[in-house]
This record gives C-alpha cells, sequence and structure tokens, in this order.
C-alpha cells in the first residue's frame, strides 16, 4: 500500500470505528474482493482495501463525506453476486458493503416496500408474500440486494411478462460522492418532475451514486403456474414458436431457449431429470387463474410447438414437478462454472435470436471454441457460455469483439442484463458512437467529478 494511502486508511478506519461503523481489512473478509465473475477472466482485484458496513444513509453519507475530502476511492457491494466485476475494487479504497441496511416496509396501501439497499431478493420475497403481495422481477441468485439489483437494473426469466427492475422503481434515496444526500421520486405512480434522474441512476453500477433506499412497486400475488418442457431439433423451430405463442395472445411468466448440452450439465448438478430433450428446448411458465384454465393455453402452447416442428410436449402442472425443471435450469450456471470465460448477455430483437445464434457459432466452431447457449428467449436476451479451451487465452478477445460485432448489426445491445463492470467497459466505448460515450463521461463527471465512486467501471472520467 502507498505510504499516503495507508495513513488516510488508517486516519478513516479510525474515525469510522469511534462512529460505530464496522471497518474490516481484506484479510478479514477476503471474499469481499470478488464477486460472481468466472475466475477465467482473471479479475485482479487490489488488496489494500477497508471494508466498511454502515447501517444507514447518514452513516453513508458520512463514509462519502471522508472518502471525498480524502479523495479515496469507494466500491459499493451488494451481494456480490454480479457477473461483471462491477463490486470488485481496482485501487486501494474503501469496499462499501450495503449488508446492515436492512430496513423493510411494506406498504399495503399503495403496493410498495421501502427497502433499505441491503435487502435481499430472497427477503423483499418473503416480506412482500407475508403481506399477501409479489414482487416480480427475479434475477437468478436471491441473494442478490435490491441496491444492486436497481444499480444494474436487474432482469430474469420473469421480464418476459412483467419487465426489469427500472419497471418497478418508484422512488430512491442515494448519496452523492461528496455526500450529499438526495431523495427521487417516492410512492409515485407518476412523476414528471424535469430530467428523471431517478432512472439515471437505475443501471449505473455503482458509479454515480450510493443507492441507499429503494422505493418498490409490488402486485397482487402470482397466479396459479403451469411449467411447459418442449424439445425442438432446431433453434429456428423453438424461435418460430416463441413468435407464435406470442402473437397467439399468451404472454408466459417465462419463455426460456435452452440447448441440450446446458440441460444435461442442470441435470447432472441438480439431481433432477428433463423431460424428453432435443437440441433446442424450450421452457414456457404460464399463469392462470385454476388449473382448467391452465390446461387449456398449455394445450394451445403444444399445438403451436407442434406445428413449428417440436416432438411432444411435458406438461407439468403440480409444484413439485415444476420445481424440478426451474431447478434444472437454474443450477445450469453452477455446473459450468469452472469451465465458463464469460458469460455474454447480448440482447438482439428475438426475432433474431436463430441468426445470431448461428452466426455467432459458426465464428466459434472456425475458431476452435465451443459455446454453449442458453437464456430469455422471448424477451431477446440470449445467455451464450464460451467454453475454455486449449489456447483460448489468445483467441478469446477477438472471439468476444466478433460476438458484439454481430449483435451491431442485427441491431443488439452487448449486454442485455449484467451490466458492463470492468469486463465490458472497452467494448462499451466501441458499442456506443463518440458522441454517446462523451455523454456519458460528462454524466460520471457531473456526478463525481473526482473519479472516486467505483473509479474503472463503466466509462474513464
Ligand atoms: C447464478 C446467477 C444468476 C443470475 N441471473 C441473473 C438474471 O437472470 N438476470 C440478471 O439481470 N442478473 C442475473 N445475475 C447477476 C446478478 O445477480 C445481478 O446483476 C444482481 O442485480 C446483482 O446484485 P448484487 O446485490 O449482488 O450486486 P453486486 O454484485 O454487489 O454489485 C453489482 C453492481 O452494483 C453496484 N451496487 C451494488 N449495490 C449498490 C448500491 N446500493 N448503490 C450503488 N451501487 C451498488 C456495485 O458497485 C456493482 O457495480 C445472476 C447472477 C448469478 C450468480
Amino acid at each position: 500500500m502507498t505510504g499516503e494511502i495507508k495513513n488516510k486508511l488508517e486516519k478513516i478506519s479510525k474515525i469510522l470505528s469511534e462512529s460505530g461503523i464496522e471497518v474490516y481489512s481484506a484479510k478479514e473478509l477476503k471474499s469481499y474482493l470478488y464477486d460472481e465473475t468466472p475466475p477465467s477472466l482473471g479479475l485482479k482485484p487490489t488488496e489494500n482495501v477497508l471494508i466498511t458496513k454502515p447501517r444507514n444513509t447518514n452513516e453513508v453519507s458520512k463514509i462519502m463525506k471522508i472518502a471525498s475530502r480524502e479523495r479515496i476511492p469507494v466500491f459499493v457491494r451488494g451481494g456480490g453476486t454480479g457477473l461483471s466485476g462491477g463490486a470488485v475494487p481496482t485501487a486501494e479504497g474503501l469496499i462499501l458493503s450495503t449488508e446492515k441496511m436492512k430496513k423493510m416496509e411494506i406498504d399495503v396501501e399503495n403496493f410498495c416496500a421501502v427497502c433499505g439497499a441491503g435487502i435481499t431478493l430472497r427477503e423483499l420475497i418473503m416480506n412482500a408474500e407475508a403481506s399477501g403481495l409479489s414482487f416480480s422481477p427475479h434475477p437468478g441468485d436471491e441473494t442478490a440486494t435490491v441496491g444492486g439489483m436497481v444499480s444494474t437494473n436487474a432482469g430474469g426469466v420473469r421480464a418476459m411478462k412483467y419487465g426489469v427492475m427500472r419497471n418497478y422503481v418508484l422512488g430512491l434515496e442515494a448519496v452523492l460522492p461528496n455526500g450529499d444526500i438526495i431523495k427521487l421520486g417516492g410512492k409515485l405512480i407518476k412523476n414528471n418532475a424535469g430530467y428523471n434522474m431517478m432512472h439515471l441512476l437505475i443501471g449505473s453500477e455503482g458509479t454515480l451514486a450510493v443507492v441507499t433506499e429503494v422505493v418498490l412497486r409490488l402486485l397482487p400475488p402470482f397466479r396459479k403456474t403451469a411449467t411447459i418442457a418442449v424439445p425442438f431439433k432446431t433453434i429456428e423451430g423453438a424461435i418460430e414458436a416463441v413468435v407464435e405463442i406470442l402473437r397467439n395472445g399468451t404472454i408466459p411468466l417465462a419463455l426460456e431457449y435452452i440447448e441440450r448440452e446446458a440441460l444435461e450439465i442442470g441435470e447432472k448438478v441438480s439431481g433432477k431429470r428433463w423431460p424428453p430433450k432435443d437440441e433446442a428446448n424450450l421452457m414456457v411458465i404460464i399463469e392462470g387463474r385454476n388449473e382448467d384454465e391452465l390446461v387449456e393455453v398449455a394445450e394451445k402452447i403444444e399445438e403451436i410447438c407442434i406445428g413449428k416442428g417440436a416432438s411432444n410436449a411435458f406438461i407439468a402442472l403440480g409444484y413439485k414437478e415444476q420445481r424440478d425443471l426451474l431447478e434444472v435450469r437454474s443450477l445450469i450456471y453452477e455446473g459450468m462454472k469452472e469451465k465458463v470465460i464469460e458469460v455474454l448477455d447480448v440482447s438482439v430483437p428475438p426475432a433474431q435470436i436463430p441468426e445470431y445464434v448461428k452466426r455467432c457459432n459458426s465464428v466459434a466452431e472456425k475458431m476452435g471454441f465451443k459455446v454453449v447457449n442458453y437464456g430469455h428467449a422471448g424477451d431477446g436476451n440470449i445467455h451464450q457460455h464460451p467454453l475454455k479451451t486449449e489456447g483460448w487465452e489468445e483467441k478469446y478477445e477477438e472471439l468476444k469483439k466478433t460476438f458484439f460485432r454481430i449483435a451491431r448489426e442485427l441491431g443488439g445491445s452487448i449486454t442485455g442484463e449484467h451490466g458492463v463492470g470492468i469486463v465490458k467497459k472497452k467494448d462499451l466505448k466501441e458499442h456506443l458512437s463518440k458522441a454517446e460515450y462523451e455523454l456519458l463521461q460528462k454524466i460520471k463527471r457531473a456526478f463525481d467529478p473526482d473519479g472516486i465512486l467505483n473509479p474503472g467501471k463503466v466509462v474513464d472520467l
């Protein structure tokens, strides 16, 4: 650690500890240096950091005031489930963990929850359900926090029907890099007062402000569900069926595309069996008032899929059968984590998925890569998992760049869910026009002129 920063951190540690804020060294909490970004990418966190655990907005403000005065970088950390290195410290400074910010209030009459940034998705779901309501967005890992989900604008399998985090945030409280506290929106459905800074902060990946409290929209409880597993020989058949299902007027809760190899991995990790599968598979989850309605819609979906080349469809109505299917799907990443180079989450117009996947697979094959694909077919957000192969380190950058170029040619985006963080920072600069990138830089400077909040992520000053 450089002498000057070491002295500053020692001083800060003393001030914070004296105010009752917990402070730890990275040696004590080593796992706080990492998130869930695949280790193959070799992110090297800076180990010379202190970890602080403020309990409320005023304590966050205090930390930011000191950090701003001392020009010390601050890295906000929620659940550490991010897949782009967003919470990984890139410079000597402070990690600000929100885990002790556990305010939780359900306002049944206004259909909303007021949550501290550190409330986990699991805690939010449990509290909402205990009050007879539901929370819709569901990124795959329930240890993600409200602050992290807002800051990455998380999606998940239900985004197909219910949208992403952005559609659920009614109000935000945040602390600016200089320590000022701002309150945006509230328990409001409508608010047109000035530029919408709340939506600017959503998805800003901890680079503009620390989100301390969030008002989230809740909905009535979910209805009964059925899960349909459909095997197709080709991706074209599967995606044509997706389009037809939507055209038919059914908006499923989830519409997932999963390749055979991915399912086999999920089966192995979960110990559960998937019904008959083929090269390209769909998992469709539908909602209905009762079993009769579910069966009627499921049979219509089966008919559509068979019309598009599926051999059959397996309809699960019971809780356990559905839970088993979901478990196979949810554990795919766990099963391939060690072999995966990166989890790419390109988003393309949904009907372009077959062209995107085919062009990428063809490039990958020529370059000697194997890519396992699955993801949110209904909203065009495909998750590609290039696997490690001999000499991949030399060739991977080119593969990724080619995938992003193909996505751009099809009108897509380089990330539909996981954000930019460290791992797509260079790519973002290439993806945006010069004018767009410069605007991002100006926005970053307006919020954080000294570049102390999450430096090295998303955009350079
Ligand atoms: C198995 C698995 C499945 C996943 N599935 C999905 C999925 O389906 N859809 C999806 O969108 N994502 C998914 N993710 C990614 C991840 O769960 C989400 O990005 C999640 O929103 C991150 O929340 P977190 O609390 O863990 O944030 P962290 O990883 O701690 O941080 C993520 C970013 O947000 C910033 N941040 C965190 N808290 C705050 C705050 N209070 N204020 C300001 N900035 C903050 C951090 O600085 C960082 O840049 C998955 C991850 C895993 C491991």
